[in-house]
């Protein structure tokens, strides 16, 4: 009988974070509605093995603000401009979800009470108790910051057991896998050689707010279908950040 590579703790509620990119398809920009229906069946595959979710989307795809920012922006206008992007992205990701009859509500760090709720620890844990996904757009509702800071938060706050970060690498490697074909991947790495190593998982701050509040991150590809719900079950190829054994 073959056994899993990998057991994964049972975990009851997780966050998964997702690159804007990932909804943007084959194109340059923007969001492709076929891309976010693709992912969207996957949040529900793995909403369907009995989890609590919790999504966090980014506004790549749309806006960053550093990319403003090199264009002579000032930084904190482009990272406000950055935080709507993931808005957008939140509603195309709440559609999608609500037309596969996952149950959603989006909460976002800038209160725009015509289409999303404001963040409320409280009420969003009252939708996970409902069975709800809640999206939480925005990030941390700050410029300087990412999603990637606005996932570790979301995930400490409501106490998520790990973060699922879903990218279009399959894991986290000693070096770059498209430069390096030698590059090796990690089965599980320290949150403390990822930031003393710099290696490519999330930036310094959420890697930081993961390992003080003991949350592993889990990278995986979410561009291989199903493998999001495989990883679950410890059957699909990612990484473990976490605490040294
Ligand atoms: N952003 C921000 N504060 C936050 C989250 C996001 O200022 O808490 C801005 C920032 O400009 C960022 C953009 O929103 O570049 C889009 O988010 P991100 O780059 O994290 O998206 P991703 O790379 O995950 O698609």
């Amino acid at each position: 009988m073959s056994r899993p590579a990998y057991t994964p703790p049972a975990y009851r509620r997780v966050l998964i974070k997702l690159s804007g990119e990932v909804l943007m398809g084959d194109q340059q920009f923007g969001i492709d509605p076929g891309f976010v229906a693709q992912m969207a069946q996957e949040v529900k595959d793995a909403k369907e093995t009995g989890l609590e979710i919790c999504l966090v989307i980014g506004g790549g795809n749309i806006f960053r603000g550093m990319a403003g920012a090199a264009k002579g922006m000032d930084r904190a206008q482009a990272d406000y401009m950055g935080m709507l992007a993931t808005v957008m992205n939140a509603l195309a990701m709440q559609n999608a979800l609500e037309q596969l009859g996952v149950a959603t509500r989006v909460q976002s760090a800038i209160e725009m009470d015509k289409v999303c709720e404001p963040v409320i620890r409280r009420r969003a844990e009252r939708h996970l108790e409902k069975g709800r996904v809640v999206i939480f757009a925005a990030g941390v509702g700050a410029p300087y910051f990412t999603t990637d800071s606005g996932a570790a938060l979301r995930a400490a706050e409501m106490r998520c057991d790990a973060l699922l970060k879903g990218t279009s690498v399959d894991g986290v490697y000693d070096s770059d896998p498209k430069r390096n074909p030698a590059a090796k991947r990690f089965e599980t790495v320290s949150y403390d050689t990822v930031l003393a190593e710099n290696l490519k998982v999330m930036d310094a701050s959420a890697v930081a707010l993961c390992r003080d509040n003991n949350i592993p991150i889990v990278v995986f590809s979410i561009r291989e279908r199903g493998n999001l719900a495989r990883v679950l079950v410890g059957e699909g190829t990612q990484t473990t950040v976490q605490q040294e054994a």
